[in-house]
């Protein structure tokens, strides 16, 4: 096995520091396809660094074939004030693919990606977390990646066409498949998110034949038919009445998910219930913390529509 860091160079900033994004490559002599690995394109999803740079120590003892491409940090400058949208020109960087050489700074980053990372790769996982607050655990998948999605090993997939704009969106028009994997955050369940990490990227490189072995996944994977966002119609502070264990469990319609109230009078100005009548959470903010209007408070999926897959 061969590895390599390259670095690929995106432009130069009024500090004078050349903004650069940083590839690890990982090459088998024996000949498969390239498995792409990215995470940190919003710069506050810290949690699938550490995923990638564990996996880049399993690798060296793996006997695979083919090759990994790694991105870990996809917005080096988002990652630096650990925020969602790169800072500078305020976009974000997930919206704005495939980029341009004479655009934005944002716009420049999709452009280095889009023509110096993505040619190269076969098949690609796109890591996403929470962030700051929430935890997030469900695999997004286009119709036609199904099957790779499952591999990921999550419990909750959903099948949708990524948003226009989005790296995975562009993976898809160049006819590459793409797995969003959204796994943690909110400094929540570190240990258990990335052992799911580690264990999804393996069973992805044995659905691929990089690597010889059944993939090991969850006996009971649901794809969820409805997922949707709440979010917060005032800001205020929340209380929130779910616990990080509630991601696995089926939450009723009547069952109060939490609430906000205003930090001037403490009066209650929301209260959160699921939509539906069996609610399975897949995003949640574990602890009090303040939250502006129209702030996403939960994901919820549709247990009574869901598929067992
Ligand atoms: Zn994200």
């Amino acid at each position: 096995m061969e590895k390599k860091l390259r670095s690929v160079e995106v432009c130069k900033l009024l500090n004078g520091y050349e903004l650069s994004l940083t590839l690890h490559e990982f090459k088998s002599n024996k000949p498969g396809p390239t498995l792409g690995l990215s995470a940190a394109i919003h710069g506050d999803e810290d949690l699938p660094i550490e995923i990638l740079r564990q996996f880049s120590l399993e690798l060296e003892n793996l006997n695979f074939k083919g090759r990994v491409l790694m991105l870990p940090v996809a917005n080096p400058i988002a990652l630096g004030t650990f925020t969602r949208n790169t800072p500078i020109d305020m976009s974000n960087l997930n919206r704005i693919f495939p980029g341009s050489k004479e655009g934005l700074l944002s716009e420049k980053i999709a452009y280095a990606i889009s023509t110096e990372y993505i040619p190269q790769v076969d098949c690609f996982l796109d890591f996403h977390s929470g962030g700051a607050v929430p935890t997030v655990e469900y695999t997004l998948t286009y119709p036609n990646n199904e099957e790779l999605g499952k591999m990921i090993g999550q419990k909750y997939l959903y099948v949708k066409n990524a948003l226009p704009g989005s790296m995975a969106y562009y993976l898809a028009q160049k006819n590459k498949p793409v797995a969003i994997v959204e796994i943690g955050g909110g400094g929540r369940n570190n240990k258990y998110y990335i052992k799911q990490g580690l264990t999804g990227i393996k069973n992805v490189m044995k659905y691929l034949k990089m690597i010889d072995g059944e993939p090991n996944i969850l006996e009971k994977q649901y794809n969820l038919k409805e997922l949707i966002s709440i979010r917060s119609k005032n800001g205020g502070i929340f209380n929130p009445n779910l616990s990080i264990g509630s991601m696995h469990s089926v939450v009723s319609k009547s069952d109060l998910l939490g609430i906000t109230y205003s930090p001037y009078t403490f009066e209650e100005i929301e209260h959160f219930y699921g939509p539906f009548n069996r609610n399975s959470i897949v995003l949640l903010k574990e602890d009090v913390c303040r939250v502006e209007s129209g702030e996403v408070m939960f994901m919820i999926g549709n247990m009574d529509t869901a598929e067992q897959i």
